[in-house]
């Protein structure tokens, strides 16, 4: 592989570790400026992702980078210098790459917040989504008149935000004159936040009251949140006693999002609550089809099934999985078999079904906080090392259901009662700190995905 298609490979795979945002953030503007013997320099634009790169994703690149090549040995990071920029402008493969890794593909509509590349259109239905889509079709015809407001619910990557994306943009097209606005709730909540403290709270919520169609993606980023609940409740009742259509999603129904308040819970039931489950395996096969239709390039069947058979509960993740092989095979300008394919795919599908146990969790853990195995285990007390061990011993308990006693031992022989009490604290913590939140969703994802 050359420097490029290394570095696009593992562009792919991170893409599938990070959120878009994050991505473009950090990985926008990188490429391998070096590579020889064992030694990888990543050029990079600026220091500042430098050190971020260094600091965060260092263990990631590498790891994937390793896979890839497995010669490499050393990595280093630069702050890429003009001259050198143009020497590989000629081979620049963000020109190439972008519109599949979706760098680019940040043209979001000003008015609305909407990005017009999610339609209907493009959106495929099968029995998983069916009652959804349905219900969203319903919404589009009549805005505010038939289902209000509509609650879709459903795991990570399995089409929330395209459909309420697809929503709004269609009823963008449809009704010139309503106003339709997209808000990913965290970022909602940061403003009620922001203007409560700056005393603009008057003024924010004010600047809803010309909106028609309100599209709220993520809701249960207000879960614990009390404060901002109250404020967010005021907003969404002016819209609802006025007949303005309002569209929510969220990773689980009203009822499991912890310390809502009881008059919003009932307010998001009131209206349709449609689910998204998971998509089976013909449904699977017909989203590559359109995937790779769009990219413009044909994969033969077999590569095709072995995706799909592969990849169950997560389309963001067959749409990866693509993207690693269209990446790949526009590079080499050649068709991939199923050899290939499978090397390539290697670190996002593994070979057997992955069984969770003690150590995978361990190890899991401490790579995310990037602290090693025997950190975890010991018994420091320094905070970077106790909240990992916490995180742990909570997954340990909720998820394999190990027992108390069991798991006190495995830590070197503690008391099983510090095992509870840290099951307890991060279970607490959880239904207020998003971070931490977030941070254990991603746990649970590299382990158990
Ligand atoms: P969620 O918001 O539920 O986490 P997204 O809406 O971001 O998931 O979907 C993840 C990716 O999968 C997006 O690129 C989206 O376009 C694609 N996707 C999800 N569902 C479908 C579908 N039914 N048809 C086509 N693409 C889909
Ligand atoms: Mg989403």
């Amino acid at each position: 592989m050359t420097p490029e298609e290394l570095w696009q490979a593992t562009l792919a795979q991170i893409q599938l570790m990070t959120s878009p945002a994050n991505f473009a953030t950090w990985f926008k503007d990188t490429k391998i400026s070096f590579l020889e013997k064992e030694k990888v320099i990543i050029s990079v634009p600026n220091s500042f992702v430098k050190e971020w790169l260094e600091q965060k994703y260092h263990k990631v690149i590498f790891k994937i980078l390793k896979n890839l090549e497995p010669r490499v040995k050393r990595i280093e990071y630069k702050v890429g210098k003009e001259e050198e920029e143009r020497v590989l402008k000629k081979i620049d493969f963000h020109k190439i790459a972008s519109p599949q890794l979706g760098i680019l593909n940040l043209e979001i509509n000003e008015k609305t917040n909407l990005n017009p590349r999610y339609t209907f259109s493009n959106f495929v239905v099968g029995s998983f989504n069916e009652l959804a889509y349905a219900a969203s079709q319903a919404v589009v015809e009549n805005p505010g008149k038939v289902y209000n407001p509509l609650f879709v619910y459903g795991g990570v990557g399995l089409g929330k935000t395209h459909l309420l994306q697809a929503i709004g943009n269609e009823i963008f097209k449809k009704f010139k004159k309503l106003t339709v606005k997209y808000l990913p709730v965290n970022s909602l909540v940061s403003e009620i936040i922001n203007s409560i403290k700056n005393k603009k709270i008057e003024q924010l919520k004010s600047s809803f009251q010309n909106i028609d169609v309100l599209i709220l993606d993520d809701v249960q980023f207000l879960a614990g949140k009390e404060k901002t609940q109250e404020e967010f409740f005021y907003i969404f009742n002016s819209l609802y006693e006025k007949g303005k259509q309002i569209v929510i999603s969220s990773d689980r129904p009203p009822k499991a999002i912890p310390s809502l308040t009881e008059r919003l819970r009932s307010r998001f039931e009131g209206g349709m609550i449609a689910d998204i489950s998971l998509p089976d395996f013909e449904t699977r096969i017909a989203i590559l089809k359109l995937k790779s239709q769009e990219r413009g390039i044909n994969f033969s069947d077999e590569i095709l099934n072995y995706i799909a058979s592969n990849i169950k509960n997560n389309i963001r993740e067959l749409e990866g999985a693509l993207n690693v092989l269209c990446a790949y095979s526009r590079i080499q300008n050649k068709e991939i078999d199923l050899k290939i394919a499978k090397t390539l795919l290697k670190t996002l599908i593994s070979p057997t079904p992955k069984i969770s146990n003690f150590k995978k969790v361990i190890k899991v853990v401490a790579d995310f906080y990037e602290i090693t195995e025997k950190e975890i285990l010991s018994s420091s007390r320094r905070r970077e090392i106790v909240k990992p061990r916490q995180v742990a011993m909570y997954i340990l308990r909720e998820d394999l259901k190990y027992s108390f006693p069991f798991i006190a031992r495995k830590f070197g022989g503690k008391d099983h009662t510090t095992v509870i009490h840290a099951c307890e604290k991060i279970g607490k913590e959880l239904q207020k700190n998003d971070e931490l939140f977030e941070e254990i969703k991603q746990i649970r994802n590299r382990i158990f995905s």
